[in-house]
């Protein structure tokens, strides 16, 4: 039997409901954000097994030693996107389960996405297609070098931390464009925005998080 889009009982609108008062109480603000989060169907991206626990706070595995992201990192790395009103063209490095571009997906023109691990892209572009988002774009890559033939971005989000900033992601947004990435070794990672003006960055150290590595290649 396949999982319905709506959801029933441990998958419902009540238990999104739930969730999305959670993330209020983390200062979550932005309303587009948050009614994105309550109609995406988050418990269709994790494994059947795990679809009861998909409205909780909480990042769960979705194999080869990868996790779909906590949805206050997605909230809160979304929100940091759109501080500066509607934008564009995003790239998202590390596509993972697809459940944080889904939400770009309803809140800007194009997500490009990017992850170097075949069948989780796969898995990911299956749903893509049963949700019709049809504004997505993605490439198996090593996304630490961005997608330079769709660049320029208006923002760029990396959902894996590397230890060492990718300069390349840097070169490849608008002028006026936001960076938002985590960044350092497992146990002291940050959350970084890097704002270009002109050949400049501004950078801005945000709050302590826990992402798996970037990794180099693809597999
Ligand atoms: N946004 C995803 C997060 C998945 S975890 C979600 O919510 O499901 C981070 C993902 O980044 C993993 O799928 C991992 O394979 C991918 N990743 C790590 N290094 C990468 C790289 N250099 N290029 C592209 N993807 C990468």
């Amino acid at each position: 039997m396949s999982l319905s889009i709506n959801g029933v009982g441990m998958t419902s609108q009540r238990t999104r409901d739930r969730l999305i008062n959670i993330l209020r109480e983390h200062q979550i603000e932005n309303e587009d954000v948050l009614s994105v989060i309550a109609s995406t169907p988050r418990h269709l991206f994790v494994d059947e097994a795990l679809s009861s626990r998909a409205y909780e706070n909480i990042s769960l595995p979705i194999g080869h030693g990868q996790t779909i992201s906590q949805p206050y990192m997605v909230a809160r790395m979304t929100e940091l996107l759109l501080a500066d009103g509607p934008i564009k063209r995003v790239l998202e490095v590390g596509t993972g389960s697809g459940y944080q571009t889904a939400i770009l997906s309803k809140l800007v023109f194009s997500v490009f996405s990017v992850e170097r691990i075949r069948p989780l892209l796969d898995t990911a572009k299956d749903k893509f297609r049963q949700l019709k988002l049809n504004n997505v774009l993605t490439r198996y890559s090593d996304g630490g070098w961005g997608w330079p033939e769709k660049a320029p971005f208006d923002a760029i989000i990396v959902t894996a931390a590397p230890e060492v900033l990718p300069t390349s992601l840097l070169e490849q947004l608008v002028d006026g464009g936001r960076l938002i990435i985590p960044m350092g070794k497992k146990g002291e990672q940050e959350l970084l925005l890097f704002q270009r003006v002109g050949n400049k960055f501004h950078k801005k150290t945000l709050e302590k998080v826990s992402f798996v590595p970037l990794l180099k290649g693809r597999t």
